[in-house]
């Protein structure tokens, strides 16, 4: 006969379904390891860089010399990690905040996996191992004022001189613009849309910082202006023609969004339980109260219920049978799902959730961003809706 377990003690609040069991020996060592980073360099003081507006530009060569740049790729100094403890370490560095997640998924799913990917022999060499360490940062051209949601709809064109390429239009809204060494920019050519590598130190090219942001403030977002860049013919990314090009970009970073979610999801819902079994009103913990306590349990489900799909897409991706529609239902539940706990989870803190000494309300602010950035939820619900009806309705 076996003992029964005491319920408080079998049930973790922080891990309620034992998902951390899931977790092979690797993985649980890069979640710490992680987890460890956010708590001791991000989490004392991200507050402060939301506040201000910066990115603070040593915690590059710090998330490189742990690995996280580029961290599921091969070789040119990746670490050649499975696709799940890639996720994992988004999910953790997103409990951190979603700017500093942010900037490990463009530095490695949109500027390195399309130089892997794609990338010439030369191109891998001079940019893959400076990323890697975090020497040099990548930005990831693709929307423009005017083209958004449509990304076909792009502007910038790229045009044959010879043998150089000269590359003219505006990107909008680039996540390292302004910091950026290597910016991989798309262009129309004659040939349809081409990736460029494109070194931020060319002339023609300046990035200008986007301001007054509400949210991801902890990341630097910028216009890039391409007057006559000239480029050599080996700026061209070789390995790819088309929108294939910077959709498989962007899948891998979607694929990313879902794990970090679940990771500003987690920390909200952590804020609130903390909160609502110290703080007092009419003479007891508010978590006492059921109105509260049905909070708190949404919170737990959403939390759980994201982290599970996160790692079951996980396995498919490190199976080889992940395919984008599925990476979009994670995208699409995931960060909806993270919004409605960070919302939750700021009323439970009444006043103070409305402060930075708590990190709820920096959380839900950035999960804005996150919900637009890598397809809308209107993009990937129509995605989904192609996927099981085989009828487009994009226009
Ligand atoms: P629009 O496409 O104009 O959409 C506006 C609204 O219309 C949305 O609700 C959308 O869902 C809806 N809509 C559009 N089409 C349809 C339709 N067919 N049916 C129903 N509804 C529709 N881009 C990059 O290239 N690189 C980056 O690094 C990058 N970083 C970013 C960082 C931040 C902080 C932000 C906010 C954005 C970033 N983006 C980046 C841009 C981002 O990918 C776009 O904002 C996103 O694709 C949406 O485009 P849009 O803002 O132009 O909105």
């Amino acid at each position: 006969m076996t003992t029964p377990l005491d319920p408080r003690r079998a049930n973790d609040p922080r891990d309620f379904l034992d998902l951390d069991a899931l977790l092979d020996e690797e993985e649980v060592a890069i979640q710490q390891t992680v987890r460890k980073f956010v708590q001791q360099q991000v989490l004392p003081d991200v507050g402060d860089w939301f506040d201000r507006g910066i990115f603070p530009r040593e915690l590059a060569t710090e998330m490189g010399s742990l690995g996280l740049l580029g961290m599921h790729l091969e070789g040119y100094g990746c670490a050649g990690t499975s696709g799940t403890s890639y996720g994992l370490a988004c999910l953790e560095l997103e409990a951190g905040d979603s700017g500093i997640r942010s900037f490990v998924s463009v530095q490695g799913s949109l500027a390195m996996f399309p130089i892997r990917a794609f990338g010439s022999e030369e191109q891998k060499e001079q940019w893959l191992p400076a990323m890697a360490s975090g020497e040099a940062i990548g930005c990831f051209g693709l929307t423009e004022p005017d083209s958004g949601s449509d990304p076909a709809s792009m502007r910038t064109v790229a045009k044959r001189d010879g043998t150089d390429w000269v590359l003219n239009g505006t990107k909008m809204w680039i996540t390292n613009g302004g910091i950026a060494d290597v910016a991989v920019v798309w262009a129309r050519t004659d040939d349809g849309v081409r990736g460029f590598v494109v070194p931020t130190d060319t002339p023609g090219f300046t990035a200008n910082t986007i301001h007054q942001k509400m949210s991801l403030r902890a990341s630097v977002t910028s216009e890039l202006v391409l007057e006559d860049v000239r480029l050599p013919a080996g700026a061209v990314l070789p390995g790819v023609e088309g929108m294939r090009g910077p959709l498989s970009c962007l899948n891998e970073a979607r694929y990313g969004i879902l794990f970090g979610a679940m990771g500003a999801a987690r920390a909200c819902y952590e804020a609130a339980l903390d909160y609502a079994t110290s703080r007092e009103q009419f003479g007891r913990p508010i978590g006492g109260f059921q109105l509260i306590q049905r909070k708190l349990v949404e919170m737990l489900v959403s939390v759980n219920r994201g982290t599970l799909l996160a790692l079951h897409l996980g396995r498919l991706k490190d199976q080889g049978r992940l395919t984008p529609a599925q990476v979009s239902m994670g995208k699409l539940d995931n960060v909806r799902q993270a919004m409605d706990v960070a919302r939750e989870a700021r009323n439970v803190l009444g006043a103070n959730g409305v402060t930075l000494e708590y990190p709820v309300i920096r959380h839900m602010n950035n999960l804005e961003a996150v919900y637009t950035y890598e397809g809308t939820n209107e993009i990937h619900t129509l995605t989904l809706g192609q996927a099981i009806t085989g009828i487009p309705a994009f226009r």
